[in-house]
């Protein structure tokens, strides 16, 4: 099972993918988190990439495809896996199909989330994101059981620098010119399915089970 998430900011890509990898068991690679998690240790990469997420702009193609390659290349990756923020341009898109062919694999479906922008807001101003695990919580969709603190791990939870409303309207603005033009990438290669990103949890993570339950049964034949 390969599959990808992409919508805008805050359509809750992560908060499903976690429960999708668990079920599927396969790996859940969040670029964003990967990222988050180079800034955290001080990597060379991470010095790189810190103020370009700060901004809310994208960190370059060629540093992201050189991460996620590495990532899809290991061995936990061959009984597939859940992209997250990855890609993110059509730049990365053709990058992860070049990649996929010389593996002789392919996607099984690109989930793009459909969100309102009113929902958008209401979700990142009140996002609270472990930096331990990357779990996301919600102060009163998604509170965690003991507030300010993560359910997983037990780590401080953090409001992340670019949830700010001025740096989420610029990432807005960045996803509709750079990201939103993969609907027309995966429409036509057959693969986009569009799922409702406003719904809650609950409801969207029973919808996604179906998806992925008839994909699964399509390639067992
Ligand atoms: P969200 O989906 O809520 O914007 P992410 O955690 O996926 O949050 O991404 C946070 C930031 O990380 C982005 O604003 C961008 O700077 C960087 N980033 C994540 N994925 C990519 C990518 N595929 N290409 C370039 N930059 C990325
Ligand atoms: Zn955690």
């Amino acid at each position: 099972m390969r599959l990808i998430l992409f919508g805008p900011p805050g359509a809750g890509k992560g908060t499903h993918a976690r429960v999708l990898a668990e079920t599927w068991q396969v790996p859940h690679w969040a670029t964003g988190d990967i990222l988050r998690r180079h800034i955290r240790e001080g990597t060379e990469l991470g010095k790189r990439a810190k103020a370009v997420l700060a901004k809310g702009e994208l960190v370059s193609d060629a540093l992201v495809n050189e991460l996620m390659i590495d990532q899809m290349s290991e061995p936990d990756g061959k009984r597939g896996f859940i992209l997250d923020g990855y890609p993110r341009t059509v730049g990365q898109a053709d990058a992860l199909e070049n990649f996929l062919k010389r593996q002789n694999e392919k996607l099984d479906v690109a989930l793009y989330f459909k969100t309102s922008v009113e929902v958008i807001v209401d979700r990142l101003s009140g996002r609270r994101s472990c930096p331990q695990c990357g779990a996301n919580y919600h102060v009163r969709n998604i509170p965690p059981r003991v507030e300010g603190v993560c359910d997983r791990c037990q780590s401080k939870l953090v409001e992340r620098a670019d949830d700010r409303p001025e740096t989420v309207r610029h990432r807005l603005e960045v996803y509709e010119k750079e990201t939103s033009p993969l609907l027309d990438y995966y429409r036509r290669r057959g693969l986009l399915k569009e799922v409702p990103g406003d719904l809650d949890v609950a409801e969207l993570q029973v919808k996604l089970r179906k998806i992925l339950a008839g994909l699964a049964k399509q390639t067992t034949g």
